[in-house]
């Protein structure tokens, strides 16, 4: 009888595109008692915190160049920060 189980939809931050969330890439803001915020690749799509989703490689990249995940999780984001994000998230798509 078709499945029973409710996939629970995201929407691409880049492209604006919805599809299921075990599919997309999640970046979420990770915050520190004794530092600024940071960010990171949320592995398990679970992790608590501010997230942001992108669908694809082409998404990640084009956020990365626009520095959209700064706007998506109100936070800094430093280039190396973003350069990290970029190399493990495309491993990942
Ligand atoms: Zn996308």
């Amino acid at each position: 009888m078709g499945r029973s189980n409710h996939t629970p939809q995201r929407r691409c931050a880049a492209c604006g595109n919805t599809a299921a969330k075990g599919e997309m890439l999640r970046i979420m803001r990770v915050l520190h008692d004794d530092e600024p915020a940071s960010v990171k690749i949320d592995v398990t799509g679970r992790g608590a915190g501010r997230g942001v989703y992108v669908c694809s490689a082409e998404c990640l990249e084009k956020a990365v160049k626009t520095r959209l995940f700064e706007r998506a999780l109100k936070m800094k984001i430093d280039v190396d920060a973003y350069d990290r994000i970029r190399e493990q998230g495309l491993q990942l798509l």
